[in-house]
């Protein structure tokens, strides 16, 4: 079974490192947004397996960020409005907590939390959705992407990619032609301070380009002196 993934929605940094490094210790592969328009993005592009939101967000409440999910369009969007959502809020009154309920979370802790009783109830909901079939594929150009069953295809053909390769490439297929900075791309996918340790990132994308990268494709680019982009392949470089 692959590992799931967790989109974690909390503008608080401290909680935010804290929650990514625990989850990352304990097998998940970690995507972070430290804002609702952040969140909205990752949510539509990088297929998280689940999402712990905070409702006290800088540009927007998460209670938004719950009817946003729940409302999606199952067909033609590639947002699932099934997707698991814990709401972790400091907002305490039962109020707060039916008010969560009613805009679709699944489960709502309080602040200060647990992180055992946090990964104990992460791993209630994720045993009973994990096995609901998804269909949600990604699609760049001739390169496509499947996050339930982590294959990728060009043209057609399978490539096999590492935990890491795919997590990198699901990254930037998040937001297809947006420049990632290293730093953002080190956070995102292996979620915790990686600052420095760019040839980490710099070897893992060297294998992904080699691997995508067939005749005159080019998918993934590098961007010099920031970092990296996906492309749909049509460009040469
Ligand atoms: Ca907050």
């Amino acid at each position: 079974m692959q590992p799931a993934t967790i989109l974690v929605v909390e503008d608080h940094l401290t909680t935010r490192n804290f929650l990514a490094d625990n989850l990352t210790a304990d097998g998940y592969d970690v995507i972070e947004a430290e804002s609702a328009a952040a969140a909205r993005q990752l949510l539509a592009g990088s297929f998280p397996d689940i999402a712990i939101v905070d409702l006290g967000l800088p540009d927007g409440d998460g209670l938004e960020l719950l009817s946003h999910v729940r409302t999606a369009d199952r067909v033609a969007g590639r947002l699932d409005p099934d997707l698991p959502l814990l709401v972790l809020s400091g907002r305490v009154s039962e109020l707060d907590q039916l008010r969560g309920f009613d805009r679709g979370c699944d489960d709502y802790m309080l602040k200060p939390f647990s992180y055992h009783e946090l990964n104990a109830r992460l791993r209630a909901l994720l045993r009973r959705t994990q096995r609901r079939p998804r269909t949600a594929r990604l699609r760049v150009g001739s390169l496509e992407l499947d996050s339930q069953s982590r294959q990728v295809w060009v043209g057609g053909e399978p490539v096999s990619l590492s935990k890491k390769e795919f997590a990198l490439l699901r990254a930037l297929a998040g937001e297809p032609t947006k420049v990632f900075t290293r730093e953002e791309l080190l956070r995102g996918v292996w979620g915790f301070m990686a600052m420095g340790q760019t040839r980490t990132l710099d070897s893992h994308a060297f294998r992904l380009r080699q691997k995508l990268n067939r005749g005159e494709n080019r998918f993934v680019i590098n961007v010099w002196g920031i970092g990296y982009r996906l492309v749909d392949g049509s460009l040469e470089s």
